[in-house]
């Protein structure tokens, strides 16, 4: 099934993700001035609701391309069910009806101890100051060792040229042939969507390519999320054309002759799907702000995703290291908590101390069948931490076409809560 932009955008706005509703910055002050760095889920809409929500507040979106790509649905896009299109969300929205300045350009530098922050725009470089701001610059992909070249062995996971590229080498592939799909040590970004991406392809094959199949190798000991419904398609629907190998982290790889070594065996693919490690945004790494144990991910209080290190910089998204899980749904959720939180604190007051926020991921088994995965998570006071609520924390029971329909009716509400 084909879904439509335009559609997505005119939704109507998904419900507020556990939250009073928050007072306007008071209008005879000077509007204070927000940077947003990162038009993806996780600032289109904080950009947006801190103007929805705030009023009197300057906010200006730095993004370096000029429309965001959703990763949400591309994987339909690999697969030739869905095209770029319909992925492609552009910043109109945001700046028409929300007044949110948006600039395209590339940050390159913060100064945490000046409230600015340097971005490339148009080929000049340029100062901007701020009160607050906020990073939702995503990830960033860890080399793996040997000879890697992302063009020839494509990750496909921020959405974009590299998904064209693998729907190209997926079309051109004959029969009889290997499609290696490789599977980073968590935490990554979209937990299912490996899996996701593993039956997408094994359906494309067995639909397609007779007698090719596909080689999951998978760098964590099992399967990361929704075991039930991936587990049954590994070892039932899929059982002839896909071999499920774990504790296969990448040890080596060769892109141009096609061969990955891992702790599972060495292996070799007519299309190798490598989806490398990962950490947040470079531009938090290179600003100190990836300050977790591991060095990857940005601590933050998840109370306003303010960072611990400088607390005028917010980070959220897949960038932050709250340990809740890094998907758009949850980008939207943490945007909110945030900009409520930063409308709060310029009118000089506490941010809300039980904030909850929610993820949803819906993952296609076949082209006409879906499952789907939810938790909500709520601050608990004594770790000062998010918790997940076991109650909410569901897998579909099976993959159906209801199912499909409501991955559909999601990601428009989703497309057009974070950018309409
Ligand atoms: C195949 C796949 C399927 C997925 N399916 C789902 C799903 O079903 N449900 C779900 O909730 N999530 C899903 N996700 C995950 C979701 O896409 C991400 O978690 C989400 O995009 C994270 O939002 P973000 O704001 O942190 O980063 P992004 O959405 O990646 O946005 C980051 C933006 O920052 C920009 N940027 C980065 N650095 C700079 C800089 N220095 N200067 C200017 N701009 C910069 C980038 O260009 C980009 O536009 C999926 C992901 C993949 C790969």
């Amino acid at each position: 099934m084909k879904a439509n932009r335009r559609e997505f955008l005119g939704m109507a706005g998904m419900a507020m993700a556990g939250l009073g509703l928050p007072r306007s910055v008071k209008s005879n002050t000077v509007a204070p001035r927000v940077l947003v760095v990162g038009g993806g889920f996780g600032g289109a809409t904080v950009a947006k609701y801190l103007r929805l929500w705030g009023g009197n507040i300057e906010v200006t979106l730095i993004e370096r391309d000029p429309s965001h790509f959703s990763c949400i649905l591309s994987n339909l896009v690999v697969t030739g069910n869905l095209q770029m299109d319909d992925i492609e969300l552009g910043y109109e929205a945001l700046q028409i009806r929300w007044g949110v300045n948006v600039v395209q350009g590339e940050v390159l530098q913060i100064d945490p101890a000046a409230n600015e922050l340097t971005a490339s725009v148009g080929g000049s470089s340029i100062t901007y100051p701020y009160d607050k701001l906020v990073l939702s610059p995503g990830v960033e992909f860890i080399e793996p060792n040997g000879n890697y070249d992302p063009e020839l062995t494509p990750h496909a996971w921020k959405a974009g040229p590299q998904t064209l590229l693998l729907k190209q080498m997926l079309s051109a592939m004959g029969t009889r042939q290997t499609y290696l799909l490789t599977i980073p040590k968590s935490p990554y970004r979209c937990p299912p969507g490996p899996y996701e991406r593993a039956c997408g392809i094994a359906d494309y094959l067995t639909k397609k390519r007779n007698g090719s199949r596909i080689v999951v190798l998978d760098a964590n000991p099992s399967i990361q999320a929704e075991p039930k419904n991936f587990g049954n398609a590994f070892n039932g629907l899929y059982r002839d054309v896909l071999t499920y190998v774990p504790n296969a982290g990448i040890l080596s790889v060769d892109s141009a002759a096609g061969t990955i070594e891992t702790a599972a065996g060495n292996f070799a693919g007519d299309v190798v799907n490598l989806i490398p490690n990962q950490r947040a945004g470079k531009i938090v790494t290179d600003s100190g702000l990836a300050n977790d144990p591991t060095g990857r991910w940005a601590t933050v209080d998840p109370l306003t995703y303010a960072s611990s290190a400088f607390p005028d910089i917010h980070i959220l998204g897949d960038s932050q290291a709250t340990g809740q899980p890094k998907s758009g749904h949850m980008a939207n959720a943490q945007a909110k908590v945030c900009a409520d939180a930063i409308i709060r604190a310029f009118n000089g007051e506490a941010p809300d101390p039980t904030p909850v926020t929610a993820s949803a991921c819906f993952s296609p088994i076949t082209s006409e069948k879906a499952s789907w995965l939810t938790a909500s998570y709520q601050y608990d006071p004594v770790s000062k931490s998010m918790k997940r609520v076991d109650a909410s924390f569901a897998e579909a029971d099976q993959p159906t076409s209801d199912g499909m329909q409501q991955m559909f009716q999601w990601a428009r509400n989703i497309f057009a809560d974070s950018f309409g």
